[in-house]
């Protein structure tokens, strides 16, 4: 079905996009995932072609351009499985709480970098001890000053090894009751005396992801490193940016899908058991007619939704709603898909069996899906 939130320009954009994707991109992906990072020299191409950022303000080198610029870049990034790279974690998740909550020094100090590719950005939010209770976050920044001093830990932090800039969730306030209201974000440069990296984590997917512990150990930072105007405003800030995060984990999700049911299809014409091809089973033509239904289903509201989030509507529910259905889609896709590769499926060598396997935290990260359950819920004024 034809997509109609794009415009002729946007289309082009994919075709420039797709064209550098498949020359640049596809061929170190396998790379990526056995060495479990991306590499720098591509960040810096896609800055240089001006696809990281691409939403971010021009007077600090981005193109200004709506978000589904963004969304065309994140769906040829999914097609070709290019998780390792992480530029809608970058562009899309991290960059924002800079252009919308950065001062002007800020900005000039760390957007252009960003936008070429040369600054990549991280943001740690989870801890060991609390992931979907943000509130309870212990790593602590106390003011010294003009700096904070910061100690904690965190873990599954993305880009954690290759990361330059981190927005850091830390307690200003240990004592605010509420929690939240205690918690401020503060930007720590790698490069920082007591910033230390752990360990590079090892995963059952998304293997090119260079998930990793960090820790800061009297870590100090300039005090003008805090985002926003004053302490503990990092909840509050951590909420609004949330819409895009979730829309961001939808839109990969479906282009996901979308390549899996491809190569499934392909795959299905292809091998024969019985004398015949697989796909003229019965039992795979409903199957995948069933799951080609449930992407179009997906793709028209994630469309809704992208449309939406472009025009500035909150759409938190429905956002919020995309997030847990796609995931799940995207789960059960992959799962059937890989049973109808037989034990071909399993074998590492078929995409499918690494499309199985990074799919299973589509509906951990970004917040679980229990979370997303817990926001309809209480937006549906069911909690009272
Ligand atoms: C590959 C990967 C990349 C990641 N990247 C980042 C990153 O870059 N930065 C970052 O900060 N974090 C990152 N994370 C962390 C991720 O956001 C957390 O794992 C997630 O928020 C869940 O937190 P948790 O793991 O502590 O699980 P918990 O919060 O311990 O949850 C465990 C289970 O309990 C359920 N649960 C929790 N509370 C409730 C409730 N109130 N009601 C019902 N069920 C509940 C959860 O849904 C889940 O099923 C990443 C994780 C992974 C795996």
């Amino acid at each position: 079905m034809r997509r109609d939130i794009f415009s002729e320009e946007h289309e082009i954009f994919r075709d420039q996009v797709r064209r550098f994707v498949e020359k640049e991109v596809e061929p170190k992906v396998a790379e990526w995932n056995a060495r479990g990072m991306s590499d720098r020299a591509t960040w810096r191409r896609m800055g240089e072609e001006g696809f990281l950022g691409a939403n971010a303000p021009e007077e600090y080198g981005g193109a200004g351009a709506d978000f589904l610029y963004d969304a065309i870049i994140m769906e040829e990034m999914a097609r070709v499985r290019a998780h390792g790279l992480m530029m809608s974690l970058h562009s899309d998740i991290c960059m924002p709480y800079i252009t919308t909550f950065g001062n002007e020094e800020q900005k000039r100090k760390y957007l252009p970098g960003a936008i070429s590719g040369e600054i990549l950005l991280g943001i740690a939010m989870t801890e060991p001890g609390t992931g979907s209770d943000l509130a309870a976050v212990q790593t602590s920044a106390r003011r010294d000053g003009d700096t904070y001093v910061l100690n904690g830990a965190k873990i599954f932090i993305s880009n954690g090894q290759i990361g330059d800039l981190f927005i850091v969730v830390a307690k200003t306030d240990p004592k605010a009751k509420p929690a939240h209201k205690g918690i401020s974000l503060i930007l720590v440069e790698a490069d920082t005396p007591g910033f230390v990296r752990g360990r590079k984590l090892d995963k059952l997917g998304l293997r090119g992801q260079d998930t990793s512990e960090l820790f800061f150990e009297d870590c100090r930072v300039p005090a003008k490193n805090l985002l926003g105007t004053q302490e503990g405003q990092g909840f509050k800030m951590l909420m609004q940016k949330l819409q895009q995060e979730r829309l961001v984990v939808g839109v990969m999700s479906i282009a996901s899908c979308r390549r899996s049911l491809e190569d499934t299809m392909k795959y299905t014409l292809e091998r024969k058991a019985f004398g015949q091809p697989i796909a003229h089973f019965q039992n795979t033509h409903f199957k995948l007619a069933e799951l080609a239904t449930e992407v179009e289903i997906g793709q028209a509201f994630i469309d809704k939704l992208l449309a939406a989030h472009v025009r500035g509507e909150d759409v938190v529910t429905e956002v919020s709603m995309a997030k847990w259905w796609t995931t799940e889609l995207q789960k059960r896709l992959t799962s059937q898909c890989l049973q109808l590769h037989g034990g071909y499926g399993f074998m590492m060598e078929y995409p499918i069996a690494t499309d199985y396997a990074d799919a299973a935290v589509q509906s951990i990260y970004a917040g679980t899906n229990e979370i997303m359950r817990l926001i309809i819920a209480r937006r549906l004024g069911l909690t009272g």
